[in-house]
Order: C-alpha cells, then structure tokens, then sequence
C-alpha cells in the first residue's frame, strides 16, 4: 500500500489527466464495440501501471488502444506447432486428422446433410447410422453409436444399464483418467449405486461372485489408461467378467483398433472386449484411434438401444462435423495398411529412425549451437503410460537466456511453437511435427536466440 500511495501522488497529475474511454475510442474509427474494448484495457493498464509507480515511458494513448483491438482481433483458439513429442497431447488437441477427415467436415459444414434423414425412406433418420456399420465391421460388434466422448459413452452406458441398481467394479479400476474423470463419481452421476470388489492391487473372479446379486445391474471394467500396478497385481480377464451372467461395461479408454501396430500392444483391443460378449465397450474417438472427438459405444443390440432410447443420449450426443470426420477417419481403418500411411497419430507412434534424424538434421542445420541427441517422449493422452518412444530430437542450448526464456519466446511466435525443456536444453522432437512445420519451429528458435 505504501508503494500505491507513492506512485499515485507522484504520478497523479498523469492519472488525472487519463483520456476517456468514449474520448480515446471515438479516435480509433473502428466499430464502436470493439473500439470501447480496447479503450477501456489500454487505460485500464496505464492506470494500474501508474498505481504501482511503474509505468513505461513515452505511453502513446492511441496505439496502445490500437495494438489492443488488432490483438483481440486474432482468432484466440489457433493452430500451434507441437514439438514436444507427446502425440495425444490433450492440451494440444489430441488427435490431428487424417486428410479425409478434414474434407469430410468442410463438405458437411458448408451445407445441409443427411445428418438425421433417411435418403431412401425420404423421412426421419438416424445419426447413428452414419457409423454404425463401420463400427460393427471393425469390431464385430452387433450395433453401435456414437456419443461426444468417451466419459459421454461411460456416463451413459452406466446410467442405461444400471441407473437405480448396483454397479459392481474393482477396486484397482476406481481411477481418476484427468481433466476430473473419476469413475466414483461418473458412476454416482448415472444413478447406479457403486459396489466396490476386491483390493486397489488384486481382485479375483470370486470378489464379483460374492458382490452380484439380484440388485446387480451391470460390471463395469475401467482400464487404468495412464498408470500401471506392478508387482503383486491380478484383475479378472475380460473373458471372465463376460461369463458372470451380468451385462459387463468395458470402459477401455483408447480403444485399440489398428492392427499390427506393436506399439498398442498394451493397450485393451476393442475386438477383443466384444467378442468376449461384453454389453458395452467404450472408446475414445481422438486418442489412439486418431479421429475427432467422440465416445464410441459398440456391444449387444439390446445394450445400444437401452442407450440410445435413454433421455441422457439426447444431452450427450455427437455433432455433426465430429460424426462426419469420425466417418472419414473410420473408413481408413477398413485397409489397416491405409490406416497406418493416413492417420496422423498412427504414422508419428511407427514413425521410423530415418525420418526422424533427416527432420532432427534439418533443424539442428538451422539452429547455431544446437544437436542431436537422442531422447524419449510419450504417447500422452492418457495411454500407453510405459511406452518410451525413443528417437533423435533437436536439443537447443538456449545460451544466456535460459530454456524457459527461450521457451516463452517460442511460445509468442506466430504460430506458437511448444517445446520441451530438459536439463536446461530446449528439445524439439520432430516426431510430432511434419517437415514444413520443424522449418518454421527452427527458424522461430534462431529469431528468438538472436533477438
Ligand atoms: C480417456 C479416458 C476416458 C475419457 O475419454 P474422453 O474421450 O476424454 O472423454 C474414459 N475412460 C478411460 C479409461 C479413458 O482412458
């Protein structure tokens, strides 16, 4: 408070002498909304600045106003380059499309579609039915749907099969995925009641035995997506829970549908769950699948009509750019090998040595005092907690400014590039970037070194 009073009463003939916010805006001839915005905080900053006794010399009104306006005219959610090697990278948007999945949502929002009409019937269709085949193609399902993601199709699948009945799961599933989803609490919001079986570390065939009785509306199996237990472990087989007599929920989060890929062998396939004879398998439609955001639903044909019948479906649905890329992107996986080549986040996971050390080389070639080294990222998203993908990265000693200087001068780049900062060097993992974009995420390294 001291501070304030000095720099008020040495800077109050300044602060008295603050234009108007109606007096600077009419000056900036830009409509007037927009004008008053950016008057109100360029003066609003100035008089903070003066309160605190720290204002920068040789304020101009104007453009201060003006370089307000022009900012706040930059569209606020923009494309950034991802050089952290984290493929899934939920604070970055996940999964880049596939080419196919980007045309498909340009066809579908710039005009009408037959989002929920039935061409051949001229009458009321289905959403659903848009992927539905595709769905049960890929996974042999006998129906399926899709919601807005996959905590939708868990909240749903729960509510639909167990709402005001017991809901049985194990101990070591009660797992918090991030960004608040806990299955406790998704399991309370659907109005099934938790029945908790076994210990967080071992949970056998018999702890469900015991807990089912004729309360039970279903069991649900979430996989710990972004942890492992280790040591003296043992949940019960998908297999196993199917033969309970009760319909099983298999939440597996990622949802593992390419084929052949070793990189997903840890993670739960989907074909798997569903031959098994589970009710309902969730997953995620823009984690290891590749797609947009969505909850993939696919199980029995009485299991997906209770969920799509149910009055929370209406509140969780898809839309439809994401139902339209979802297509697209689905339609690549009918050819696994087509799959690989055209869904960005498969390519990056089997990304190959070679191509990682030319666009490594390229960026060192661009960058005084950087090198190639070799380093390990993560898949992200939640999946795939114990795969290290190893390869060679970009490492830039950021001198005398330091990696986190230099890293939040990349980050006020157009466009922002993200890297990681190891060991006080700034690593860029080419991984997660194609060519063109290591060149601009390189030349925006040498700007920041030398500015
Ligand atoms: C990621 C995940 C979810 C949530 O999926 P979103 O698509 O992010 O809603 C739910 N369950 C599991 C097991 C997950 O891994």
């Amino acid at each position: 408070m001291v501070a304030r009073d000095a720099g008020s009463r040495e800077h109050g003939p300044e602060l008295r002498s603050l234009p108007s916010v109606e007096e600077l805006a009419a000056s900036l001839e830009l409509p007037h909304a927009v004008a008053v915005a950016a008057a109100r905080e360029a003066i609003a900053a100035r008089r903070d600045a003066l309160l605190a006794d720290d204002p920068p010399a040789g304020w101009d009104a104007h453009a201060d106003a003006l370089a307000r306006a022009r900012a706040g005219e930059a569209p606020h959610l923009r494309g950034v380059i991802n050089a952290t090697g984290v493929i899934v990278h939920t604070n970055l948007g996940r999964a880049p499309l596939p080419a196919a999945a980007v045309d498909a949502i340009a066809a579908a929002a710039s005009g009408y579609s037959n989002l929920e009409y039935d061409l051949d019937a001229g009458a009321r269709g289905s959403r659903h039915a848009h992927v539905e085949g595709l769905l049960r193609e890929l996974t042999g399902a006998e129906a399926a749907m899709a919601v807005n993601n996959c905590a939708s199709a868990v909240l749903l699948a729960a509510a639909a099969l167990a709402a005001g009945r017991e809901l049985i799961v194990s101990r070591g599933q009660l797992v918090e995925i991030g960004g608040s989803f806990r299955v406790p609490d998704v399991v309370a919001q659907s109005g099934a009641r938790l029945v908790e079986v076994g210990t967080t570390n071992r949970t056998r065939l018999a702890d469900y035995e015991r807990a089912i009785g004729p309360e039970a509306g279903a069991v649900m199996r979430a996989h710990q997506s972004n942890f492992r237990t280790v040591g003296f472990v043992e949940e019960v087989e998908i297999e196993q829970l199917c033969g309970l007599g009760v319909p099983v929920i298999d939440d597996v989060g990622s949802g593992a549908l390419a084929e052949r890929l070793p990189e997903l062998a840890d993670e739960p396939p989907v074909r798997r769950s569903v031959a098994a004879g589970a009710a309902i398998v969730c997953f995620s439609g823009d984690k290891l699948l590749g797609g947009p955001q969505a909850g993939l639903m696919v199980g029995t044909r009485d299991a997906i009509e209770r969920c799509r019948t149910h009055p929370l479906a209406r509140a969780l649905r898809i839309d439809k750019l994401s139902l339209a890329a979802l297509e697209a992107t689905l339609r690549l996986y009918r050819d696994p090998a087509r799959a690989l080549r055209e869904v960005p986040v498969l390519r990056m996971l089997a990304a190959g040595e070679d191509e990682l050390r030319r666009r490594a080389e390229a960026m060192r070639e661009r960058i005084d005092g950087a090198d190639v080294i070799r380093a390990a990222a993560k898949v992200g998203g939640g999946a795939l907690p114990l795969l290290e993908l190893e390869g060679p990265v970009c490492a830039v000693d950021p001198g005398d400014h330091g990696a986190d200087e230099l890293a939040r001068r990349l980050r006020a780049y157009e466009p922002p590039v993200i890297g990681r900062v190891r060991d006080g060097w700034l690593v860029l993992d080419p991984r997660t970037m194609s060519d063109d974009e290591a060149r601009q995420a390189a030349a925006a390294v040498a700007a920041a070194l030398a500015g």
